[in-house]
């Protein structure tokens, strides 16, 4: 209905006798057309085109406004409000000192209906966005595989969103100040003069999460499993997976205690751009470190990590999941929500990024920078973000050993991919070069591989993949790299000795 009303409206303010249609309405109905509206960048532009709308909104902004942003919004309202209270008056206003101790009184100015400013409203429509996209990846990955946007039902939703807003306030109270001495007054054991620094995180870090305290079991089982869900986003971005050259496999960082101090937006938009913002990396927040304290001190009292796994069957949003949807990896059975199969082959970049393929070719082709250059630039312009469903379809259509016993369609989990792509990925390369698919051609760079259009495609170099030559840069010259062919073996027959 409200969609309609929106289009049909859109409608009238597009055409070229909008202002005298709308000149005809009386205050009210215009005043209701503007609290109908599902969005503030909606509301923006009727009240910025159109100066009929305008002088409504100038008169009754306060109730458009609210309105608006419940409509755009939706579930877990209020908590979405006071999370987008506290970021302003941390960020913007600096209320460093005053926000801990009332954001956690429910009749207090961040949680009542009250006044939303401009400022508020502009926080909270991207709030909205982050929430729905974060809930289509969760429902994505826990709920229904098949579908990319949100199946959850209203009661998940608003479990979920509730949960997110939560977690979203306590990174935000992260920058909150935190005074070293405020806590003098706490009593230490009589026969212990030194401060206990682990108690004093504690009680210090229960200021920050009382906005957490008082709710029932399975509302901190649900903070928690957003928690951890957020964690598991954290982890999947490019820049926090490294690759190990003791066990030659990639590593995600698990790094919880800092994820505390990342909001939903920027983990978000890191997870989807697949890039971090290195200013996230270098901000430290005063308070992370006793707010995580006391998050980690709550849930261990509450004992909600045993409550969720035992009581809860580490599910305590979702209220029920088709039964096809499959939660091991067909290949190791290892439990987890992060399969793939050949309906997200593009998704892999979140566990497998592409800069570090090239440790998985064999020899010192790692070391070689032509090959280093020419897999990112394949990977980047000629397949951009389908890069790894390009690749894994390339090697199910060439019918390799490895790729006869997989089936396309059976859920993997990223490392078993990952054993997959070690196996696949030389073969591939090689393939490629040879039916003329791998070429290249920059300012910097001399054409690479070619052997279709007339170029004469460049030897082969004895040592092969193991070539020493190949990792040097040498000044001046063209690179021993960019000369020969390194994706071949050593030929026995000229390389007895290296
Ligand atoms: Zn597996
Ligand atoms: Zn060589």
């Amino acid at each position: 209905m409200l969609w309609q009303r929106m289009h049909y409206f859109k409608l009238q303010l597009s055409s070229a006798n909008s202002n005298a249609w709308l000149e005809r309405l009386p205050f009210d109905v215009l005043d209701r057309l503007l609290a109908s509206l599902s969005s503030f960048a909606c509301l923006r532009a009727a009240v910025l085109s159109c100066k009929d709308l305008y002088e409504v909104y100038s008169q009754r902004w306060r109730t458009i406004l609210y309105s608006v942003m419940e409509n755009e919004v939706g579930l877990a309202f209020q908590e979405a409000l006071a999370m987008s209270r506290v970021t302003l008056d941390l960020e913007e206003y600096c209320k460093e000192d005053q926000v801990r101790d009332i954001v956690a009184d429910k009749e207090g100015p961040y949680w009542t209906r009250g006044v939303i400013t401009s400022e508020v409203a502009y926080i909270l429509s991207q709030a909205a966005y982050i929430a729905t996209s974060l809930e289509n990846l969760f429902s994505f990955r826990y709920k229904d595989r098949s579908k990319r946007l949100s199946v959850l039902t209203c009661s998940e939703s608003l479990a979920f969103r509730r949960a997110l807003y939560r977690n979203w306030i306590i990174s935000v109270l992260c920058g909150a100040s935190y005074d070293e001495g405020e806590d003098s007054d706490y009593n230490y054991d009589d026969d212990d003069n030194e401060p206990d620094e682990e108690e004093l995180l504690k009680k210090s870090g229960a200021r920050f999460v009382r906005i957490l305290s008082d709710l029932d079991d399975k509302s901190l089982c649900a903070v928690y499993q957003v928690l951890l869900f957020l964690d598991e986003v954290t982890v999947r971005t490019s820049p926090r997976q490294s690759f190990d050259p003791r066990t030659k496999d990639i590593t995600l960082k698990n790094i919880p205690l800092q994820t505390r101090e990342y909001t939903p937006l920027e983990i978000f938009y890191d997870f989807q751009e697949q890039d971090v913002d290195h200013l996230h990396d270098e901000k430290h927040f005063p308070a992370s470190e006793v707010v995580t304290a006391g998050l980690d001190d709550l849930l261990i009292q509450r004992n909600i990590t045993q409550m969720f796994e035992g009581n809860f069957g580490s599910q305590v949003i979702l209220e029920r999941v088709s039964e096809d949807y499959v939660t091991h990896c067909h290949r190791c059975h290892e439990a987890t929500a992060w399969l793939y199969n050949d309906t997200c082959w593009s998704s892999l970049e979140e566990h497998i990024p592409v800069r570090l393929l090239v440790n998985f070719l064999p020899g010192l082709l790692d070391q070689n920078q032509s090959i280093r250059f020419l897999l990112q630039h394949y990977a980047r312009v000629q397949v951009g973000l389908h890069f790894y469903h390009k690749l894994m379809e390339d090697i199910f259509a060439l019918q390799s050993n490895s790729a006869l016993d997989w089936r396309k369609d059976e859920w993997v989990c990223g490392e078993c991919v990952l054993g997959f792509i070690k196996r696949e990925l030389y073969g591939w390369l090689v393939r490629r070069q040879s039916q003329g698919k791998l070429s290249l051609s920059t300012s910097n760079f001399i054409i690479l591989i070619c052997n279709k259009d007339g170029f004469a495609r460049r030897k082969n170099c004895w040592y092969g993949y193991k070539c020493r030559t190949q990792t040097r840069e040498m000044v001046g010259i063209t690179p021993h790299a960019q000369i020969f062919n390194h994706l071949c073996e050593p030929d026995p027959t000229k390389t007895d000795n290296i």
